[in-house]
């Protein structure tokens, strides 16, 4: 499942998916799980933006020693 998205670090329209269950679990220490499951990724390779769904000033970068 994808949708194209206005992706703030790549500047332009790319990809996203719905998280994986690690980058969930990550998230979740940062917003909780019930936010956590709602959020999107960005597939360019080497991005990692994520965020809610309709919501891209809450979104963040991932950590890049473990989800780059
Ligand atoms: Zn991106």
């Amino acid at each position: 499942m994808v949708d194209e998205k206005h992706c703030p670090t790549c500047r332009q329209l790319h990809l996203f998916r719905k998280v994986t269950p690690a980058e969930e679990a990550h998230i979740a220490g940062r917003v909780g799980l019930a936010k956590a499951r709602g959020f999107w990724r960005c597939t360019n390779p080497g991005c990692r933006w994520v965020q809610p769904y309709h919501v891209q000033s809450q979104g963040f970068r991932l950590p890049e020693e473990t989800f780059g």
